[in-house]
């Protein structure tokens, strides 16, 4: 992979371009060079507890311009799947935020959600669900059992908050994989379904495109997979010394999206 015939990349949100609510610095003038070397961009995050809106909110109070095409979400991953991939998913049981249930709602399904066990669905979908319970997940395995599609968003199984690791999605994912005893189609990094629904809405090729993260072995390594260019900032998870036991090697390493900045810039 060559950065300086780069046509899209695609950007991870926690750990590259901010943590939690703070923008990392730089960020207004690495999306001003993107802009200046005319190379489209999608942000692409495993986290399915937020709108495509509130991701737009986000980047917007950061000074950056996003429109909803351009944002790739597990959750706005999922609803897509589901619509291009099988036409006969209507009805969605779902373990997980509100954000998510909003999302597949105004796709157009018919969302069902809580204790209470629907007759039939179509799909059952897990993700992160602050409010899990054991008859949430009776319903689930049931439904599983029953035939539904089995999705889950994404396999991280903690995340990082201020105050220390929280149990995340995939913790939930394996408690209902268990109880069903059958595995999930994820949607999220590294499995091919959400850098393959970006490229898709951009037209773009492995060769032209480059996932940019932090995290070795979901955004980098799901990249190489599908042999597009990986270029690996040391803002968040991954450090230097993680690289030697990768398996995944990104193309390229810079400190933060400012370095990377001076040399999309130079190249040009
Ligand atoms: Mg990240």
């Amino acid at each position: 992979m060559d950065i300086t015939t780069l046509q899209t990349l695609l950007i991870d949100g926690d750990g590259v371009l901010w943590h939690g609510s703070q923008p990392v610095p730089g960020l207004a003038r690495f999306f001003d060079v993107l802009h200046k070397r005319n190379i489209n961009w999608g942000l692409l995050t495993n986290n399915a507890t937020h709108t495509t809106q509130s991701y737009m909110e986000k980047l917007g109070g950061f000074g950056v311009t996003a429109g909803p095409d351009q944002i790739f979400s597990s959750g706005t991953v999922t609803a897509h799947y589901l619509r291009k991939n099988n036409h006969a998913i209507q009805s969605i049981y779902v373990i997980g935020q509100s954000a998510l249930k909003e999302t597949l709602t105004e796709a157009g399904f018919t969302v069902y959600d809580g204790e209470e066990e629907p007759q039939h669905v179509d799909a059952v979908v897990v993700s992160i669900d602050r409010a899990i319970t054991y008859g949430k997940l009776r319903v689930a395995m049931r439904m599983i059992g029953a035939g539904a599609t089995y999705i889950a968003t994404n396999p991280d199984t903690t995340f990082p908050t201020p105050e220390g690791l929280s149990p995340g999605s995939g913790s939930i994912i394996a408690a209902v994989t268990a109880a069903a005893g059958r595995d999930p189609i994820f949607m999220g990094k590294p499995e091919p379904t959400m850098y393959q629904v970006a490229m898709q809405h951009f037209g773009s090729d492995p060769d032209n495109t480059a996932m940019l993260g932090d995290r070795l072995n979901t955004d980098i390594l799901g990249a190489k997979r599908l042999g597009m260019g990986a270029i690996l900032v040391l803002t968040g998870i991954s450090s230097r010394e993680d690289l030697a036991a990768s398996d995944a090697q990104p193309d390229y390493i810079f400190d933060d999206i400012a370095a990377l900045a001076d040399e999309l810039e130079s190249a040009a």
